[in-house]
């Protein structure tokens, strides 16, 4: 039990002060714990009358600023504390923790308390970082402002466009290098308002963008490297499904409709596109995404959907004994399982029947008559062995080529076999490995990597394959801050 010893207060309205006590009552706020038990202080708080005729308020309540903030339930440094700790451990799982400490609290009060608790003050950074972040992805976006030195956060901005940003830079000078992406917004933006800082392209985008460039390319010659033949010798994967098992009938049809359809969109967009309607308005009028238009109108033939290579399964170790055994001619799904659940198979009878589906070249005797005419279809439908998707040969691509297993280097491999294919996977290779070493020594003599950029630049802008031809233009065109990129002590690698 506690109560105020001051003589008087003042009318938090009028400011007038008072001693003419008009009655009490009490308030129970929580307080810090003691000697590890939760405390409760009972705080006899006094009501004084205004004196001032004019004032609004007749009676008002003593305040304890330094220790209860108005209707407060819970002492300023029992807050802190709790608080504390929120900030530490997170919402739920500083409430878990707080309850045995003996300050009890809710996560959602931990949360609300940290929402009140001040920014952190920061310093105007000399590495600034700025990336675009997405409030609802494709919908809305922000920018985000991060300190390349102290990895940090600095600030979060409402949009994306060159004014805001420069205003930013322009309220907050000093800042000495700004790592951007290569949107034209972002340059605007440092030239506005940060006109002596250096600008670099970061090297995380510029990755970023080969990849796009290689997909994109991809994307409309997938379907003539479809046609070519697998390198042989050079694919060592270990024995596993190539293609998933087979699909009920309904299934199937449904498959095809779904195709049908996305034949006529493409075709559609194509004969759009050829008549020069612009992309935006295609995907308005066709009501398709802006990716889907952007790729089809790229595409000079329609883009089959990649096939999906199965995963590993627990099959797979056992799949040579099943192919040796089916090939002296057991084809008794249940004996099979049998034999391999003796050597370790852990898996159900029904997933060696749906493999040795696959494998029948007739119906099996156990079939009725009446469904034999829809027997499977005994040749592999691809026989030639599935390209992965563009996108996924577009990621293989940019890797540096030693991370690759074998597995991944074969379908690279395969693709080189085109002349044009070569080209580009080369020049995106060496563009790639530019941008991971800058600067790095070659041999004795320490060649900077902007030598070599400019090599790659000439042989780029003169290679006849088009999309790279503007992927280089447009890197041109960022001249400056691409070299610095690849000049600089890099500030950074990583997406934040
Ligand atoms: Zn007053």
């Amino acid at each position: 039990m506690a109560r105020p010893e001051r003589r008087g207060a003042r009318c938090p309205s009028c400011k007038t002060h008072s001693d003419t006590p008009h009655s009490t009552y009490v308030r129970r706020p929580a307080d810090l714990p003691a000697a590890g038990r939760s405390v409760q202080l009972h705080l006899h708080v006094r009501r004084f009358s205004c004196r001032n005729t004019k004032c609004v308020r007749r009676t008002f309540a003593e305040r304890l600023p330094g220790l209860l903030a108005p209707r407060a339930r819970r002492t300023r440094r029992l807050a802190a504390a709790q608080c504390a700790v929120g900030m530490t451990a997170g919402a739920e799982a500083g409430a878990r923790l707080l309850s045995p400490l003996a300050m009890p609290t809710s996560p959602d009060t931990l949360l609300r308390l940290m929402h009140r608790a001040p920014l952190p003050a920061y310093t105007t950074p000399r590495m600034l970082g700025v990336d675009d972040w997405a409030l609802r992805k494709g919908r809305t976006y922000g920018s985000i402002l991060v300190d390349l030195e102290a990895h940090r956060v600095v600030d979060l901005l409402p949009d994306r466009s060159a004014p805001t940003v420069a205003a930013w830079l322009r309220q907050h000078p000093g800042v000495e290098l700004i790592a951007r992406d290569r949107s034209t917004e972002y340059s605007r933006a440092a030239a506005l308002g940060a006109p002596d800082a250096q600008q670099v392209a970061d090297r995380w985008h510029l990755l970023l963008n080969a990849r796009q460039m290689v997909e994109r390319w991809l994307t409309g010659a997938h379907a003539r490297l479809r046609a070519l033949p697998e390198v042989p010798g050079v694919e060592s994967s270990p024995v596993r499904r190539h293609a998933s098992f087979p699909r009920t009938r309904s299934e199937e049809r449904a498959g095809e409709e779904s195709r049908a359809r996305r034949v006529a969109a493409y075709e559609e967009v194509r004969r759009l596109h050829l008549a020069g309607e612009p992309l935006l308005r295609i995907s308005r009028t066709l009501k398709l995404a802006r990716a889907t238009v952007r790729k089809y109108a790229r595409a000079e033939t329609f883009p089959e959907r990649a096939v999906r290579v199965p995963g590993p399964s627990i099959l797979d170790p056992f799949l040579q004994y099943l192919e040796q055994r089916h090939a002296t001619g057991c084809a008794n799904a249940l004996a099979l399982w049998r034999e391999i659940r003796a050597r370790g198979f852990g898996g159900t009878s029904r997933q060696v029947h749906r493999w040795l589906q696959t494998r029948r070249t007739a119906p099996a005797r156990s079939t009725p008559r009446t469904r034999c005419g829809n027997a499977p279809n005994p040749t592999n439908p691809r026989p030639n062995g599935s390209l992965p998707s563009p996108k996924q040969l577009a990621w293989l691509c940019v890797q540096p080529q030693s991370a690759l297993a074998a597995t991944e280097a074969a379908p690279l491999a395969r693709l080189e076999q085109d002349a044009e294919a070569a080209r580009v996977l080369a020049l995106a290779r060496r563009f790639c490995e530019l941008v991971r070493e800058r600067g790095v020594t070659h041999g004795a003599e320490p060649i900077s990597s902007c030598a070599t950029f400019e090599q790659w630049l000439a042989e780029a802008r003169t290679c006849g394959v088009r999309t790279v031809e503007t992927f280089a233009q447009g890197l041109e065109q960022d001249g400056d801050a691409v070299r610095a990129a690849l000049r600089a002590r890099a500030p950074i690698t990583q997406p934040w």
